[in-house]
């Protein structure tokens, strides 16, 4: 029996969702893509099923996830783009063969040029990073609040003041520790 993998965090942005395969850097770091089944698996969560993926697929795809979330995090901070990390980018992008389709519902598909093109899907990642990273769409690139996390995040939320990559684990996290806080605050008053 093949032994538990973590489960993925959904999000709505796919270059986002894509580099939160890998959670909690500045802690007990997670991954979540530690095999390449698992990234076939992600992929095809993500509208980009592929059949197979080769051990250096997977590292292709680890290379450009971690350059997503180097540039990411620089242009959250408005700091200088890394030169290499903008290079695997472009690299990626550049080679991607995929091809956006229209179905009869009016949603958009990707169509990859052949099943086992992983380089087909992580193209299509690569595009949305610069998409987002360029500023070409409504929202704001952020860094997670979480000490542990420090994730980069697309802020879509009108205020433009979310603080955490996701409300669910972070958020969530940060809620329950100033609760406790408070509670030992409260328990220390009343003595
Ligand atoms: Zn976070």
């Amino acid at each position: 029996m093949p032994a538990e993998f973590p489960d993925f965090r959904l999000g709505s942005v796919l270059a986002t969702s894509f580099t939160g395969t890998l959670s909690e850097r500045h802690g007990n770091a997670v991954e979540r893509i530690p095999t390449p089944q698992r990234l076939v698996d992600w992929l095809a969560v993500n509208g980009l099923a592929v059949d197979s993926c080769t051990t250096a697929q997977l590292d292709l795809a680890r290379e450009l996830r971690e350059s997503i979330h180097a540039t990411a995090t620089a242009a959250a901070t408005q700091d200088a783009l890394p030169a290499s990390a903008v290079h695997v980018i472009n690299d990626r992008s550049t080679q991607g063969r995929a091809t956006a389709v229209l179905t009869p519902e009016g949603e958009r598909q990707w169509r990859l040029s052949s099943a086992s093109r992983v380089e087909d899907a992580l193209g299509v990642i690569a595009a949305d990073a610069i998409s987002i990273i360029a500023g070409e769409r409504d929202g704001k690139l952020a860094l997670c609040a979480s000490p542990t996390c420090r994730a980069a995040f697309f802020d879509t939320s009108r205020s433009r003041t979310r603080r955490w990559c996701d409300m669910n684990t972070c958020g969530n996290r940060e809620k329950k520790a100033r609760f406790n806080a408070n509670q030992r605050k409260n328990a220390g008053s009343a003595e």
